[in-house]
């Protein structure tokens, strides 16, 4: 079988299985109007998207898992719960198949939350191809963009268009940045996020006050403004997954898969032994394919597997489709519709606008205990309704809820909107089940300050350790894992040197 390597994240996704033995690409099977069921597809949707829907437990998830043995396996087993699994899981599950998804470590925790965070057809590969005329390329930029706002579409609160400014210090520049981003305006089509436009320089200074108006004695002639799209990476992550399990899929996080199971005569592979990285438990799942979307580090030689990898993150959404659609081709699998993903708000993107964190910090307070034991209520500020309503779309309420009604409503770091309900509603409805799913994952707090999230830790295990029954020596555990994590970081403290 073809090796596939990994294309670099400026390259088309592949799709390989062992069966064809070369790469396949092709068009979804069934079309969503050829179910004559329109209404599974509705009631679905109305299942993803209720708001008092709740993802099943972890141990729901895992005795799904075991429960498809031999006589009764999945259709599709995901090894791995980044955007391409995780995408790939709710793909999936939407078309009416049963499936699984298991993640070694947490939802995002490979590639998936360390992304540059652009939703982007690639300006520098759309200036490639028109030098090289390389029409592949330029396909690649065209479908790109569509991507682009496909995701803005369906996921609006953790999406959105980015304005770029790129600074010309010569007339040359200004002309060529010009043309070059109206191009990129022109390939985008209907597609375009906003125009792009030429700032002069005093306007560019003040919009941007610290632009530099002179670089190596060149003047600063303007500057050219173009949009992308920006994405929180991470929590999409999670998002995706969580839509996958309210729609019915067995996702799982920390739970490795450790080892493929063959038939009898030793020749196809027909599920996976799992385990469980919480609790050391081992267990098989058997599946009529596994799809193999374990990352960059991914070993596509093993037969009967289809595996899908590379891309970028901002084609997730056609890379799983793809990789179902070699899924069912490979499995002789029988959908209920085709791919449904194309126009399917996540979690908490139905029924969401920009104004809704009005709706938060109207309705709710802010209930904190002080050290003392005593309860004080306390504004939901702008700034935490705003970053709520972000990172929670619509189901914002339900952590505003959290934090008037069970007194969860500090906010756990000095200068950072995040409160201690989410940690609550985090380990309630989203698989939180450590730390540092917490600090890296569900917030970004590890990344943007190291000696904040420190600071917020004992709190945030504290908050866990209710929540999940954690003992004393679990919680030390936590702490010391959350510390060594924290050394991969550099230090806020080492960056000010
Ligand atoms: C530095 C950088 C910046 C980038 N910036 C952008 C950007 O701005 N925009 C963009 O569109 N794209 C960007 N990309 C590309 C994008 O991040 C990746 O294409 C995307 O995240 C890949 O997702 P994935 O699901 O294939 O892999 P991953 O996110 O790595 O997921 C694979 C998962 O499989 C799990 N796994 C592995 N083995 C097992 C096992 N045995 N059992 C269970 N689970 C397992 C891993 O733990 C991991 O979570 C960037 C990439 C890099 C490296």
């Amino acid at each position: 079988m073809t090796r596939l390597r990994k294309l670099g994240v400026a390259v088309g996704a592949a799709v390989t299985t062992a069966y064809g033995g070369s790469v396949i690409l092709y068009n979804p099977l069934i079309s969503t109007n050829d179910f004559g069921g329109e209404s599974r597809l509705e009631a679905l949707r109305k299942q993803m998207h209720d708001h008092n829907a709740i993802v099943p437990s972890r141990e729901t998830q895992e005795s799904a898992l075991i429960a498809a043995g031999k006589d009764n396996p999945l259709d599709v087993l995901v090894i791995g719960g980044g955007a391409t699994g995780s995408g790939a899981a709710l793909d999936a599950v939407t078309r009416g198949l049963r499936d699984g998804l298991v993640e070694r470590e947490d939802f995002a925790s490979g590639t998936s939350s360390r992304s540059t965070k652009l939703l982007h057809g690639g300006v520098r590969y759309l200036e490639k191809a028109v030098f090289n005329l390389d029409y592949g390329q330029f396909k690649l930029v065209l479908h790109a963009l569509e991507e682009r706002k496909r995701v803005i579409d369906n996921v609006p609160h953790l999406c959105h268009a980015l304005p770029c400014m790129t600074p010309c210090f010569s007339w040359f520049e200004v002309v060529y940045y010009w043309m070059g981003l109206k191009m990129y305006d022109l390939v985008a089509g209907r597609q375009l996020l906003h125009f792009s436009r030429y700032y002069s320089s005093k306007q560019a200074g003040e919009l941007f006050p610290t632009l530099a108006n002179k670089v190596n004695d060149r003047d600063l002639r303007g500057t050219v403004v173009y949009y992308d799209g920006k994405m929180n990476d991470a929590r999409l992550n999670v998002g995706l997954a969580c839509t996958a399990a309210l729609a019915g899929a067995a996702v799982l996080n920390h739970a490795e898969v450790i080892s493929l199971l063959k038939d009898d005569a030793g020749e196809r592979i027909i599920g996976a032994r799992i385990r469980d990285n919480l609790t050391g438990k081992e267990f098989d799942t058997y599946a009529k394919v596994i799809l193999n979307a374990s990352g960059p580090f991914c070993d596509s030689d093993q037969p009967g597997l289809v595996t899908i990898t590379g891309g970028k993150w901002t084609t997730y959404r056609s890379m799983a489709e793809d990789a179902v659609n070699a899924a069912i081709k490979s499995g002789k699998l029988t959908p209920t519709n085709g791919c449904v993903t194309n126009n399917l708000r996540i979690s908490g993107g139905e029924g969401w606008d920009p104004s809704f964190f009005i709706v938060i910090a109207q309705h709710y307070k802010r209930m904190k205990s002080t050290h003392g034991g005593k309860v004080i209520p306390g504004e939901m500020d702008s700034a935490a309704a705003m970053h709520l309503s972000h990172a929670y779309g619509t189901l914002a309420e339900h952590v505003a809820a959290i934090a008037q009604n069970e007194n969860l409503g500090k906010r756990l770091a000095h200068g950072y909107p995040y409160l201690e309900a989410e940690v609550a509603y985090c380990a309630r409805h989203e698989y939180c089940e450590s730390a540092i799913d917490f600090i890296a994952r569900r917030t970004r707090l590890a990344f943007l300050e190291t000696n904040a999230a420190k600071r917020a830790l004992p709190r945030v295990i504290e908050i866990l350790a209710d929540e999940h029954k954690w003992d004393k020596s679990r919680q030390t555990e936590e702490l010391q894992n959350a510390t060594e994590f924290f050394k991969t970081f550099k230090s806020s403290d080492d960056a000010k040197h």
